[in-house]
């Protein structure tokens, strides 16, 4: 059996890689065993400035190598992670600060100059803070240790950092991460050590994700799908990570002809701004052996394009669909010699370990080790989350075919009632985005006297379209029964998205 625990995948990848590159950002190469070196000498810093087992540290930062250091010492001085999104706000990233009781707050040195950080005191007293630690380099604000001042800080810790690092056990709790708060307030999700190896582990296996693997990584960190199915991956398998701090489709397209990269995990957006490139047909963007999407209701045409052979489509054969929550992390995936078909139509089959099943009213019941261990400080919220039995509520509707495969229907909450009828808006939306003149659009459902609620077509018309609301609600009614098609359409510039691509219908609902 491998590693358990987060400080053991460190040090069994320096032993196993050693001087290959753990990290390679800009000019910048890490080596695994200096990744190793790295960790301890920041962990020993944490340990000198009082962290004590089980304390947490925040982490508010784009991705980055010392990202990825501050959150690995995190584990190896024995605390708790927990990351932030680095989109929010100053008032927002205090929040989460003060609901985790944070003793270390990581903080990227661009957010204190655009003094986020003195909102972030400004809120209010962060009681349980031993010290702010900018990244990178050292430190310029007054009261603020700098990245590289904790090894100087650490020096006589070194020793009881690594005993620190002994002493974490599989059960111990490795990590915090926050939902996408795309239906309401975000929750703190907590996973033991064994539970964040298992479901990287699963994914890697699924991947078949080695060594020889060049893994860019645009999900952020502060989400599951950067953190767990990225950085941990690239523990457990010795993959060379490649962080990307902000998503700029020509800056993605020079790094993957120049470093060759071969797996390409994104939110569905990324692959429709990839498309939409104007230099994108030019490229040579061949040695993508794998590339893996969710989080959101997948576009089947954007299977089809990313499956289909360049220079129309991305040419990559090992398309896969997955299906996770940050509560679960991945739930099922698609696995290689899965047809077109069944890629574009499912999210794939649960991972070892894990069962599904569908509930009441159409729900996805998820089971299984990798199901985290609670919410912060809510039982109320856990039990509502987690049954008796072990089910964990996804909120999100399904159906599993004979073999198991999951096709998500939409989210419980977006689900309307029209005339009696229930309607799921992803549905529509999946029709509408085969639309020429549509670039993107969202549906929710708006009160109707004497239907209950209908639908309201959000859309984004693609430059020089002059598609009209006629246009939109004929073309809708022509693949869809009367009562899903959309009563309203409104144009707007841009869809309301979170970080990980998903669209906030709450903010389309308050905005009418
Ligand atoms: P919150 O729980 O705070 O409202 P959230 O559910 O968006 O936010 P995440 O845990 O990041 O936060 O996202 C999980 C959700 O993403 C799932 O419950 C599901 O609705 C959606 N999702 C993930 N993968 C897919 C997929 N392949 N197809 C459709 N929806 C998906
Ligand atoms: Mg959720």
């Amino acid at each position: 059996m491998g590693p358990t625990t987060l400080p053991a995948a460190l040090r069994t990848a320096a032993e196993a890689h050693g001087s290959k590159a753990a990290v390679v950002e800009g000019d910048r190469t890490v080596a695994f065993s200096e990744l190793l070196d790295q960790v301890r000498t920041a962990a020993a810093g944490y340990v000198a400035l009082g962290l004590e087992p089980g304390d947490r540290v925040c982490i508010w930062a784009p991705n980055s190598t010392d990202w990825i250091v501050a959150g690995l010492a995190a584990s190896y001085a024995g605390g708790t992670l927990v990351p932030i999104n680095s989109r929010y706000t100053g008032h927002e990233a205090h929040d989460i600060a003060l609901r985790t009781g944070a003793k270390i707050f990581v903080v990227d040195n661009g957010f204190l100059d655009r003094d986020q950080v003195s909102e972030l005191r400004a809120v209010g007293e962060l009681p349980a803070l031993l010290a702010l630690v900018a990244l990178p380099g050292s430190s310029a604000a007054d009261s603020v240790v700098g990245f590289s001042d904790l090894a100087e800080l650490g020096v006589e810790s070194v020793a009881l950092a690594d005993a620190r690092a002994d002493a974490v056990s599989a059960e111990d709790v490795a990590d915090i991460l926050f939902t996408s708060g795309t239906t309401g307030r975000s929750k703190g999700a907590m996973s033991a050590h064994r539970q964040t190896i298992a479901v990287s582990a699963a994914w890697a296996e699924i991947g078949g994700v080695s060594s020889d693997d060049r893994y860019l990584v645009v999900n952020p960190f502060f989400h599951s799908f950067g953190y767990k199915i990225g950085i941990v991956v690239g523990l457990l398998t010795g993959a060379t990570l490649y962080p990307v701090a902000t998503f700029d489709v020509d800056g993605v397209m020079d790094l993957i002809e120049r470093e060759q990269i071969t797996l390409l995990p994104g939110a569905p957006t990324i692959f429709t701004s990839l498309f939409d490139a104007p230099g994108r047909a030019a490229r040579d963007l061949s040695s993508l052996r794998l590339s893996i999407t969710g989080a959101a209701v997948v576009p089947v045409v954007l299977i089809e394009r990313m499956r289909a052979a360049a220079p129309e489509g991305l040419g990559i054969d090992n398309v896969y669909t997955a299906f996770g929550m940050t509560e679960a992390v991945v739930v099922t995936m698609c696995r290689e010699g899965d047809s077109d078909e069944l890629v574009a139509t499912t999210c794939g089959r649960a991972i070892p370990g894990v069962e599904t099943r569908i509930g009441d009213e159409g729900e996805l019941l998820v089971r299984g080790d990798i199901v985290m261990l609670g919410y912060l400080d809510d039982p109320e919220a856990t039990a509502n989350a987690i049954d008796a039995d072990g089910w964990l509520h996804t909120g999100d509707v399904g159906t599993l075919d004979d073999a198991g495969n999951l096709r998500i229907t939409d989210r419980l909450k977006d689900m309307y009632i029209s005339g009696g009828f229930n309607v799921y808006p992803a549905e529509i939306e999946q029709a509408l985005a085969r639309h020429d003149g549509i670039a993107d659009v969202a549906v929710i459902g708006v009160p109707d006297d004497r239907m209950g609620e209908v639908g309201k077509a959000y859309v984004v018309r693609r430059p020089d379209a002059a598609v009209t609301e006629e246009d939109v609600i004929a073309f809708a009614r022509e693949r869809l029964a009367n009562y899903k098609a959309p009563r309203q359409v409104e144009f707007i510039d841009v869809l309301p998205r979170n970080a990980g691509g998903k669209v906030l219908k709450n903010d389309l609902r308050g905005a009418r």
